[in-house]
């Protein structure tokens, strides 16, 4: 097929993450990609702007990865895990204990980030079955949080940007707290922040098995950044009022927010961890639930306990190969210093959108750089835009964002940041237009 059969067809069978089949913006085809740069059918050559939301760390075909994945493709790439297991399952299991809290001991695999969030609930409401407290049975979270698009995970998404109108009567109620306050510096911790969470979990923790949020960062529900402190005080709260804390680490796991974990900027241990995204360095779907002996072996303690979940494609060989070879690949590279530089870096160069009249926020965390707008984007207008301009930076909504590999050099970022500059700029000078148009 060329290019324009491609997209043709693509556009009138094929359903691309929250699109429609009505007018869909037409994708782009990827013929290749190479460290951090993406090749179209078409010619264009792209820097990424995001790490394919979270995942390739590393950037794209990268040899130490691809080696991974090749060699236990010559062994098996798949076997069921009913019964039977294998070197990288093991691997993989290890490495993930050795590099989590002290306290994680037990490792479920899932074939992806939302699966991984419905095990995590399900395991911390087996845990209460167990323990005959079958009153403990909802969960409590923060306002803009994303946990995934299944229905357990949908219903601890935020439920005003998430999708509780469209689904009322279908998914739990759950208990929300007020998102955690915006935090810009360490300095603007007070103690009241805490005030909304404490009450809710003061009233309610008779009935709640578990908290879930995302530590540090809250990511799809707006990429707002809170206090370490706030995690701190969450983690005192659950241990007052026996109640598991859940950490959904999918996109802040493996050094994105400046340390390996985000939980390790508030000293603290979940009782249940998932991680998702980054965990293959970007190569195939796979995550993993950690958990305490407590929780474990407290689902067992009634003698028959089974933790209730088995994917197909549990722990499949070829993608805990590649995650053993991705973890050992950062945790072997100067990735704190990359990131830290990344930060800088973004600050400097994102700052200039402050002076445009339609932004209203630029921060960073980690390698991760936002431009909050004061009205959204229009996609039609603004994905083709940033193509002409030679980068992939994928909007939405109200926010302009990048997560780039951490192997991008200074100048590939450069041309990212300035890229946003000019596309926001002239989406400025638009919504000037429009406005005195009225
Ligand atoms: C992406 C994401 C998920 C869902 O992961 P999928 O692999 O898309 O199912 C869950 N939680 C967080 C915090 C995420 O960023």
């Amino acid at each position: 097929m060329t290019p324009d059969q491609l997209i043709a067809y693509d556009k009138t069978h094929i359903w691309h993450p929250y699109t429609s089949m009505q007018n869909p913006i037409p994708a782009f085809p990827v013929a290749s990609a190479q460290g951090v740069e993406i090749t179209l059918e078409t010619g264009e050559v792209l820097v990424d702007g995001t790490s394919s939301w979270w995942t390739a760390l590393h950037g794209y075909n990268h040899p130490v990865l691809n080696e991974a994945v090749t060699e236990q493709l010559g062994k098996v790439a798949h076997v069921m895990f009913g019964g039977l297991t294998h070197a990288p399952a093991v691997a993989l299991a290890k490495q993930l204990i050795d590099i989590t809290s002290e306290n994680l001991q037990h490792v479920f695999f899932a074939d992806s980030g939302s699966v991984g969030v419905e095990v995590s609930i399900k395991m911390a409401l087996q845990y209460w079955l167990a323990q005959g407290r079958s009153e403990k049975h909802r969960l409590l979270t923060v306002r803009s949080g994303y946990h995934g698009d299944t229905f357990a995970a949908m219903s601890v998404c935020d439920p005003v940007n998430g999708m509780h109108d469209m689904f009322t009567g279908v998914l739990i109620k759950h208990l929300f707290a007020e998102a955690p306050p915006r935090s810009a510096s360490p300095a603007q911790w007070q103690d009241s922040d805490i005030d909304a969470f404490k009450t809710m979990i003061t009233e309610h923790h008779a009935e709640i098995a578990a908290v879930i949020l995302e530590p540090i960062v809250q990511n799809a529900g707006g990429i707002r950044f809170y206090h370490p402190e706030y995690l701190r005080q969450v983690r005192a709260l659950c241990d007052e009022f026996d109640v598991l804390l859940i950490l959904d680490e999918i996109a802040t796991g493996f050094g994105r927010t400046g340390s390996l974990f985000a939980y390790e900027q508030a000293d603290i241990e979940p009782d249940i961890l998932v991680l998702g995204k980054a965990l293959t360095g970007g190569y195939m779907t796979l995550s993993a639930v950690l958990t305490s002996r407590k929780v474990a072996h407290g689902i067992g303690s009634d003698g028959q306990g089974v933790l209730m979940h088995g994917p197909t494609f549990m722990g499949n060989p070829l993608a805990c190969s590649v995650a053993v070879a991705s973890i050992k690949l950062l945790l072997e590279s100067d990735w704190q210093t990359r990131v830290m530089s990344i930060e800088t870096q973004m600050r400097e160069e994102l700052s200039a959108c402050l002076e445009l009249d339609i932004v209203a926020d630029v921060r960073t965390k980690g390698a991760i750089g936002v431009v909050e707008l004061k009205q959204a984007v229009d996609m039609h207008w603004i994905q083709p835009r940033f193509v002409e301009l030679g980068v992939w930076i994928r909007p939405f909504g109200k926010l302009v964002y990048i997560m780039p590999p951490f192997v991008i050099e200074p100048a590939q970022l450069s041309k990212l940041t300035q890229a946003i500059f000019t596309v926001v700029s002239e989406f400025d000078q638009q919504a000037m237009q429009n406005n005195s148009g009225k």
